[in-house]
């Protein structure tokens, strides 16, 4: 009933930033607690992760109906492992993720975490086990320990600083004029990109939830920070059901599984080594994102050389 006395002013801004992209899904439910459109079942209950299994099974998803987005999605992420989801932009990469956190709900088939459909369950409870690094993360208008310590508020300094450390976002912080202490967000410290999805990553680490969801977390990164992270991110997901949606093949080569989507469909399915051999969509990607490093390390040294 509580968006029935949400001020309109106040959606109306939210739908704006929204449409903009300038409001993750979690800052999102935060905001808002929860999409109007999605409601709990009277009779839902608290989702238990016992596992972390999780199922989509013969997913269909249209945000407008006369365009649909996912066309029959099915694959599972045993739990405790680690799937990556991998293919061009527009695929519907990451209204996959949204769909897990139940920002939307399916227009066709399942989708379950050991073996409870999403929408049986509570949403809070559902939000608690997720832990999500958006695309593009929005801070509060906050300090960022505040940022950080969102994560899980009852979390100690000792643990908040720990976690920065691990996102390798601390010597920032140091450097701040107000430490830990220093306003950000729209009306602080403008942080960059990067630094705003080290922010998310030490927020994840503090909430460490059975269930990861990262959504090119690392993409705006360089790859030397990336590598520095990946090793961070690699020490949450472990024993932790992971879905990885990722830019960079070279960060997801490990991945039990990896799944090629395109314009809805699943094309692919495999490991690294079972895709390359296979040289269909994936190999293709691979050996594009290869030789264009290679080109950027080529100029390098030519500029370097000279
Ligand atoms: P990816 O993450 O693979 O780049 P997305 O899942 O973000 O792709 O988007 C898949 C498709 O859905 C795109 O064509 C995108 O334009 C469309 N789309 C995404 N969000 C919305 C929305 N809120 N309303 C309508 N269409 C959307
Ligand atoms: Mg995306």
């Amino acid at each position: 009933l509580i968006q029935l006395y949400m001020p309109l002013n106040f959606l109306g801004t939210l739908y704006r930033e929204m449409t903009q992209g300038l409001v993750d899904i979690e800052t999102m439910f935060d905001l808002l607690d929860q999409n109007p459109e999605i409601v709990d079942r009277p009779d839902a209950r608290p989702l238990q992760v016992r596992e972390g299994t999780i199922r989509f099974d013969d997913v269909h998803f249209h945000y407008d109906a006369d365009r649909p987005i996912l066309k029959g999605i099915s694959f599972e992420v045993p739990a405790g492992r680690t799937v990556a989801i991998v293919g061009p932009s527009g695929a519907g990469k990451s209204t996959i993720s949204r769909i897990l956190f139940r920002f939307y709900d399916i227009t066709g088939g399942s989708v379950t975490i050991d073996g409870h459909d999403i929408r049986d369950v509570a949403q809070e409870s559902l939000r608690h086990a997720i832990g999500m690094v958006p695309q593009d993360t929005v801070l509060f208008n906050d300090t960022i320990y505040y940022n950080i310590a969102y994560g899980r508020p009852s979390a100690s300094r000792d643990e908040v600083e720990a976690a920065a450390r691990l996102a390798q976002i601390d010597g920032f912080i140091a450097h701040l004029p107000e430490g830990f202490e220093t306003e950000v967000g729209e009306r602080g410290l403008k942080l960059s990109g990067g630094e705003k999805q080290r922010v998310a990553i030490a927020r994840t680490i503090l909430k460490s939830p059975p269930i990861l969801i990262l959504d090119e977390a690392t993409s705006a990164l360089d790859t030397h920070t990336e590598k520095e992270i990946q090793t961070a991110l690699g020490a949450v997901s472990r024993g932790r059901t992971a879905l990885v949606i990722a830019h960079r093949l070279s960060t997801i080569i490990d991945a039990d599984e990896i799944i090629v989507l395109e314009k809805g469909r699943i094309v692919e399915k495999g490991t690294h080594h079972v895709l390359l051999a296979r040289g269909g969509v994936y190999a293709g990607m691979w050996n594009r994102q290869r030789e264009a490093a290679e080109a950027a390390e080529r100029l390098k040294e030519t500029v370097e050389g000279d």
